[in-house]
């Protein structure tokens, strides 16, 4: 085997890809038997077939989005209100996962698709029916499918855009004509937003052309019909996280009155907190250690899998923003779709404050995009003039927004000069304003020690706004409150405190009373080599080491196993490279050397630090420069590689010091070197876990 690639290994990755390919099945296998009693994914029309859904509900475009984590189904909706609002299209926007294309080529439409790449090039779970589809069509197949597409991915993997690249050369194949030029988002640099704006400004134009449309004034039309309701029952939503939780709704529970899953996306699994601390000894910084209670939930999970975390929003964000559109929290509305391919985007009926509070995204940056469908509702001249120019000038929209980290209501705000958006209707602000969704973490448990308990290690978000120094402080939603639970639950008097924001705690209907949070666990493929002997090389600086604490947990686990059976297993060198600012936010400090001594000796530490006083700062790809030789010998000698934390710097980093260090090992070129890295990728050999 190249590189020493141990046989046991490749036969386990290759267990654990079919495994995994076999849960994403199962998933949309799930999803699709799931019957429709309150499941708002799922789409009215219970019909698969492509065409004859666009046909039988009269739609002139579609658009098909491909979704991992809800970034491309966001464009994908944003799209397609822009082509109903300036062109009046009767457009279907639809997930792949829910239907099939085997009559893709009868679809009597031009398509737009957009399309998420996940891990090393691959295309989101749910796009498995797709992309098999697309990747066996035969050559003429889809010769009469007009389509544009575009990709969302991250410059800083391998394998940029590697999904929506592979979908375009397959349709190519199989002789459908693409329309435009194929779009690449790229998150890596931070300007999805701004390359979809200007791959949607070309494709608008091709578009006119190709339909001879004529652009109107954007006009918002809601896709559903509101209503207003009097009372709450037990089946209107308080923010419940899916509406398994409503009192409506007959739980699954087993003897123990414990609900039962399965708990994913769909569903969530309401956890007990049992455990936080603080992590950083620093008063400037926190990073909270937060451990998860799954008992009887049945949820199990693997070293290195991902837990998500859903939030609710901040109450000061929330009154902000219920203030700046003048809106009553306790309105009681409900949302019928107007079209059987349309779904509501969470349980309805609901409040008004519950949806600001539970279900859309309204703290992060706000997009150019929304300000240009915000122009029609601007309260009076002067501001609709400001918001068309901003909307049409990206260079002034980075200035007067983006840079003064503005969310919704600020932006608002500063250009009504607090004259409320009182006409913008409640429907626009649910089709419009991003959902809500679950932050991923990397569990820093071990399975085999932990089996019922997950721990996450996550660094609170929270800096000055550095345009604004007078403004409140710039803050993550999850991470802030993970603090306000760990503060309550360690029974520090949070009104004594300076916390930049405050949450409801007790959810809706005390759901989450005595700190608890809705998860789910997402599968990945970071793994351990399955033989123990294989020498093993990590890289986590900063929350990227929290899946080693889990590795080498669950190495120390093992081995007193297998000492108390009697069995003499031997490690092989377990290498952990390990990056902080100083020794304030050395991330379980304590617990490294415990760790070594039980491991005897096969585990080993270098850490590196950045902000030490009077020091040059050292990086992790510094260090790794500095074990060069025992780096090589032990890539040589079959060493699995993995690296976690920070995307847009590190990674990149640490590929190019591993390039160097491969290439002048093996006396290669860089280039040889680098196709190397690719291989041991490739393989399995060189794992990232990187956000
Ligand atoms: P968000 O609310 O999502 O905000 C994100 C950022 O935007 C913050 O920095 C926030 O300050 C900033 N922001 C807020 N408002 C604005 C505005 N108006 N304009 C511009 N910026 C704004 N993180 C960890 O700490 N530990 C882990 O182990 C970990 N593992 C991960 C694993 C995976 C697979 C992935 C994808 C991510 C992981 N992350 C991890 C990152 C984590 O998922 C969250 O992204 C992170 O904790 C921030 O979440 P948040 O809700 O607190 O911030």
């Amino acid at each position: 085997m190249p590189f020493g690639i141990d046989n046991t290994d490749f036969t386990v990755l290759a267990g654990l890809v079919l495994a995994v390919l076999l849960y994403v099945k199962r998933n949309s296998i799930k999803e699709l038997l799931m019957s429709d009693d309150g499941d708002i994914t799922a789409v009215s029309s219970g019909n698969r077939d492509i065409a004859q859904v666009v046909t039988e509900n009269n739609k002139n475009y579609l658009v098909l989005y491909a979704s991992q984590t809800g970034t491309a189904e966001d464009y994908a909706k944003k799209f397609s209100k822009e082509l109903v609002a300036k062109f009046n299209l009767n457009v279907m926007c639809a997930d792949v996962e829910n239907y099939d294309f085997e009559s893709l080529n009868d679809v009597p439409v031009i398509v737009s698709i957009f399309i998420s790449t996940y891990g090393e090039g691959d295309f989101p779970d749910g796009a498995v029916n797709f992309e098999d589809f697309i990747c066996n069509a035969e050559a003429g197949a889809l010769s009469n499918l007009r389509y544009n597409m575009f990709g969302l991915g991250n410059s800083t993997y391998e394998f940029f855009n590697g999904a929506a690249k592979k979908a375009e050369k397959n349709l190519s194949a199989a002789g459908a004509t693409r329309l435009g030029k194929l779009g690449e988002a790229d998150d890596g640099a931070g300007t999805t937003d701004e390359d979809y704006m200007a791959w949607k400004d070309s494709i608008l134009e091709v578009l006119k052309d190709e339909l001879h449309l004529d652009e109107q004034e954007a006009k918002f039309t809601s896709q559903f019909q509101y209503s207003v309701l009097e009372t709450i029952t037990d089946s209107v939503s308080l923010g419940e996280p899916s509406v398994h939780y409503l009192p409506s709704h007959e739980l699954n529970r087993n003897a123990d009155g414990i609900q039962l899953g399965p708990f994913d996306l769909s569903q969530p699994f309401i956890a007990p907190i049992v455990k936080s601390r603080e992590l950083f000894s620093s008063n400037d910084r926190n990073c909270i250690h937060s451990e998860f209670d799954l008992s009887g939930s049945n949820i199990k999970y693997s070293t290195g899998d991902h837990l998500a975390v859903w939030p609710s929003n901040p109450l000061e964000k929330v009154e902000q923003f219920l203030s700046i559109f003048n809106l009553d929290p306790e309105t009681i509305f409900d949302l019928k779709p107007l079209d059987p391919t349309v779904k509501v985007p969470f349980p309805t009926p609901t409040t008004i404050g519950a949806a600001i509070k539970h279900y859309l995204e309204i703290t992060g940056p706000v997009s150019r995009q929304l300000f240009s469908s915000l122009i029609q509702f601007a309260p009076n001249a002067d501001v609709k003039d400001k918001l068309t120019l901003l909307s049409k000038d990206k260079d002034q929209f980075a200035v007067e927004i983006t840079s003064k980290y503005f969310n919704i209501a600020d932006a608002l705000h500063y250009l009504s000069d607090g004259v409320k958006w009182d006409t913008v209707p409640v429907q626009f602000l649910v089709e419009s304003v991003p959902q809500m969704t679950p932050r991923y973490y990397s569990i820093s448990s071990s399975s085999l020690t932990e089996k019922q308990t997950v721990h996450v290690t996550s660094i609170v978000e929270n800096f000055p706004n550095p345009e604004l120094p007078d403004a409140p402080p710039v803050v993550g939603v999850t991470t802030n409150l993970l603090r306000n639970i760990q503060l309550a639950q360690n029974n520090v008097n949070i009104a004594e405190t300076n916390l930049p924001v405050h949450y409801d705690l007790n959810g809706p209907r005390n759901l989450l009373a005595n700190y608890k949070l809705p998860v789910h666990v997402r599968r990945s493929n970071f793994r351990l080599p399955s033989n123990p002997s294989t020498p093993v090389i990590m890289i986590g600086p900063g929350t990227g080491v929290a899946p080693f604490r889990g590795f080498i947990r669950e190495r120390v686990a093992f081995l007193e196993s297998q000492k108390k059976g009697g069995n003499n297993v031997s490690l092989g060198k377990h290498l952990l490279f390990y990056g902080s600012r100083n020794t304030d936010d050395f991330l379980y400090q304590d617990e490294w050397p415990e760790y070594a001594k039980k491991l005897d000796g096969s585990f080993e530490m270098v850490v590196a630090h950045s902000r030490l006083p009077n020091t040059k700062k050292v990086y992790v790809q510094d260090k790794l420069k500095d074990c060069e030789d025992q780096v090589f010998e032990m890539i040589n000698d079959g060493a699995f590689i993995y690296v976690c934390g920070d995307a847009k710097g590190m990674a990149k980093g640490v590929s190019t010091a591993l390039v160097g260090i491969l290439s002048r090992g093996k006396s290669i070129s860089t280039d040889d070197a680098t196709e190397l890295i690719k291989m041991l990728k490739t393989s399995g050999r060189y794992q990232e876990d990187v956000w």
